[in-house]
């Protein structure tokens, strides 16, 4: 749907037309997108808060506007719940530094989960490291499905936060985190979500959730490369120090002692990315008049093609078929390493990701190097889908 608002996909590569497979490692900008970026450049460009003159003056209302709209989109209560990063791993990495900061001493405990991204691991052992606390892990079974049961027992009077992901990029898997959540809270414990490949494809109501961080990153929404959100709750946000020092985040410096400025700017320090945070109030603003639920429902088609015609192939392994899944596909081919097959089926014009995708733990436990990842987007097409499948038994003729 939608295909043409999206230029980029209007080309050919080796002489086949594009086939662009790759959106849970970002996605395509559609035209309304970059226009929005290319218009705040051409006409308000200006350093924000700090400038008594028009163009600053209306770029400071812009980047306002765009807080106000995610806070609407994500349901936060306050728009200062809103902080801008670079994306989700620096989100997470505030968290895990500035939550680590304030609440983990020696001894504590952090609990993950075995399907983390990179981004929602090595945080949280930098900080552990520091403060002398140590990390946890819910385990997944066979089918890449969070084993929830095995999630309270691992919880102790140590435990400071559960950190772990709302969907899993390489195994698909959405994770049941409202139950996750509701467990850690009824023992007192704070949640963070790890967003990324979620926002673009469920609704996020970080209210009804409940949840007291969520993190993610714009280019995986359609929106620009280099912008992100941690929400954070107010209560949480107020007892945690800056991440960063500098420009914007201060109320008042000398040269002995600087105190801080509210929220959301305590966490904000120096010149924000002002088009970015309008191009993505853009690619919301896009992703809201088609709807997220049509979105979802159209992926979930694409995805539910996909394995069909995918699972026709003989010799291919799907790597994570949990019950309840994103329009994310892992396979490998008998026999075949992930990169080989990945290089052949670029050559048919199909992009692909082969890899650990920032998972190797995930591989790890399966006893593989990586998988071949197709992941769907909304402009997506089943007639693409069989252009993968073309690709793939091609490169099961040439190993042959
Ligand atoms: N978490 C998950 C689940 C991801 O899939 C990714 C990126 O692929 C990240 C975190 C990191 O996102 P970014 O590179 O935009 O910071």
């Amino acid at each position: 749907m939608n295909r043409e608002d999206f230029i980029i996909l209007d080309q050919k590569i080796y002489d086949r037309h594009l086939v662009y497979f790759d959106n849970a490692a970002t996605t395509q900008k559609p035209e309304v997108v970059l226009n929005a970026m290319s218009d705040y450049y051409r006409t308000i460009n200006s350093n924000i808060h700090r400038g008594a003159h028009y163009l600053s003056q209306r770029a400071t209302d812009r980047f306002e506007q765009a807080r106000q709209r995610i806070q609407a989109f994500i349901n936060a209560v306050y728009s200062h719940e809103v902080i801008f990063t670079r994306g989700t791993t620096e989100s997470i990495n505030l968290v895990a530094s500035s939550f680590g900061k304030a609440f983990l001493f020696p001894g504590d405990e952090v609990i993950i989960s075995g399907m983390e991204h990179h981004s929602n691991i090595v945080p949280w052992q930098l900080i552990c490291e520091e403060k002398g606390a140590k990390i946890k892990v819910i385990p997944f079974d066979e089918r890449g499905a969070l084993d929830v049961e095995k999630f309270e027992p691992l919880i102790t009077d140590k435990t400071k936060i559960v950190a772990i992901t709302h969907v899993s990029n390489s195994l698909g898997t959405i994770n049941p985190v409202k139950q996750i959540i509701d467990i850690a809270h009824s023992h007192g414990i704070p949640v963070m979500l790890d967003g990324a490949q979620a926002i673009s494809h469920i609704r996020v109501d970080v209210q009804a959730l409940d949840c007291d961080f969520y993190c993610f990153s714009g280019h995986k929404m359609y929106g620009p490369m280099g912008i992100g959100v941690m929400y954070g709750k107010e209560k949480w946000l107020e007892k945690m120090p800056p991440y960063q020092g500098g420009g914007e985040m201060i109320k008042t410096v000398t040269l002995e002692k600087s105190t801080y400025a509210d929220l959301p700017f305590k966490f904000e320090a120096g010149t924000p990315s002002v088009g970015d945070v309008i191009g993505l109030e853009k690619a919301i603003e896009y992703i809201e008049n088609i709807g997220l639920a049509k979105i979802a429902a159209y992926e979930e088609e694409l995805l539910r093609y996909g394995v069909e015609k995918l699972s026709e192939i003989e010799d291919l392994d799907f790597v994570g078929t949990a019950p309840h899944k994103a329009a994310i596909i892992s396979f490998n081919l008998k026999g075949i390493h992930p990169y080989d097959a990945g290089v052949i089926i670029d050559r048919i014009g199909v992009a692909v990701r082969t890899g650990h995708h920032c998972t190797q733990p995930v591989m790890d436990i399966f006893c593989i190097p990586g998988t071949i990842r197709a992941s769907f987007a909304l402009y997506n097409e089943k007639s693409e889908i069989d252009r993968l499948v073309e690709a793939v038994r091609k490169v099961k003729t040439m190993f042959k």
